[in-house]
């Protein structure tokens, strides 16, 4: 499953998320999860627009989505769509730098309700990942009221994230009563478990890893796989607080050197470097505006130079999605898709000649590189991807 998935615009072509891609619509989104990428469960985080929250009623209302025993909204019998709000807040009170959260609903009632309620407290509920005047610990208690899951939202990222503007520590942020108020920590593209395992307090958190996506493509790059009763809210809350044998059994994702904000940048001259001290500008112009990369922000917060996984956590397995792999364009995309079923398939399960026979002897041997972990990689930074080299 893939829990952070935004709407680029309505049915009507009604724009929510402003820079999301035009097709991205919710029912397409349903579609190209159950047909191309092969994801049972996805969380759709703009939800508390009214223009998303119209397009569910008109297709529960043609009987093509329905509510899910358990919560959440099954779309043809396949996709089960788990309602969300991203929603942006200040570290304190209505001040200074900000963080992105995710709270996730379990029926459209409880999410027309988190829309009617944050209406009240942001500009514009219409549009995606509005900021609230909220603090973070009302925003996280008024959703743990209505029944929600609230999540920590890319945690290490450099713009709007709580390590990455806001604080040092979770408990900073929320006081004692943080552990009780987030549910989980999504650790966004440029991290992943063996990172974020060096800080003791994340010890106790369960990690999401899911996608961001802005477009279909994106979908699934990365993702997690939960062992359910049956996919529904109820069950992914169990898996979440690990109760019953309900758990994430694994996160997949890009290797974080991958991410668009692995490595410090300047913003002046677009250098990428590693940079220990936030303090010292750029090594190559000695500008002062520097993106503080994911791996120097947890180098400067960390408890440990090592990862110190707890027993619970599952193993993080790094995965290229074929837009990644060098030479592999869209019409080979859709040319693999076809025969193995979904990115999925291709990217984990096909043997060498098998994609060999439908893409190439060349493409096969870079499949079956990026599924090893045997790609070169040059490191992303400052908003810029990072990219996988062809040997
Ligand atoms: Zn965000
Ligand atoms: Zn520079």
């Amino acid at each position: 499953m893939d829990l952070h998935v935004h709407i680029g615009r309505d049915s009507r072509g009604r724009p929510v998320k402003v820079s999301g891609a035009r097709d991205l619509t919710l029912e397409n989104i349903a579609r190209e999860a159950a047909e191309r990428k092969g994801i049972d469960v996805i969380g759709v985080v703009d939800c508390a627009s009214r223009r998303v929250l119209s397009d569910i009623d008109l297709l529960s209302q043609s009987g093509a989505m329905e509510e899910a025993p358990g919560g959440g909204m099954r779309y043809k019998g396949r996709t089960v769509i788990i309602p969300g709000v991203e929603i942006e807040a200040s570290c304190r009170a209505g001040e200074g730098p900000s963080a992105h959260y995710v709270a996730y609903f379990a029926t459209l009632p409880q999410v027309r309700e988190a829309s009617r309620e944050l209406s009240r407290h942001t500009t514009n509920i219409d549009l995606s990942t509005q900021k609230t005047r909220l603090a973070p610990e009302q925003l996280a208690q008024l959703v743990t009221d209505m029944g929600g899951l609230f999540v920590v939202a890319h945690a290490f990222t450099p713009h709007k994230s709580l390590y990455g503007t806001c604080a040092r520590r979770i408990a900073d942020v929320f006081g004692g009563e943080a552990r009780r108020l987030v549910t989980a920590v999504e650790l966004g593209l440029s991290a992943d478990t063996g990172m974020a395992d060096r800080i003791a307090e994340l010890a106790s958190y369960t990690f999401l890893s899911n996608s961001d996506a802005h477009s279909l493509g994106r979908m699934g790059r990365e993702y997690n796989v939960m062992r359910l009763e049956s996919p529904s809210f109820a069950e992914v809350s169990l898996a979440l607080a690990r109760i019953d044998g309900r758990r994430v059994v694994a996160n997949y994702g890009l290797d974080p050197r991958l991410g668009k904000y692995y490595l410090s940048a300047c913003q002046v001259c677009g250098a990428r470097f590693h940079a220990p001290d936030a303090a010292v500008g750029c090594p190559e112009c000695g500008a002062s505006h520097v993106v503080r990369g994911v791996s120097d922000r947890v180098d400067e917060i960390a408890d440990s130079a090592e990862a110190k996984s707890p027993a619970h956590r599952p193993p993080y397995l790094h995965q290229a999605p074929l837009q990644f792999v060098p030479g592999v364009g869209r019409a080979r995309i859709a040319r693999l898709i076809q025969a193995f079923g979904s990115e999925m398939a291709v990217l984990h399960h096909a043997t060498r000649d098998q994609l060999a026979e439908v893409a190439g002897e060349r493409i096969a041997d870079r499949i079956m590189a990026a599924r090893e972990g045997r790609l070169t990689i040059q490191e992303g930074g400052g908003g810029t991807y990072g990219r996988t080299l062809a040997d």
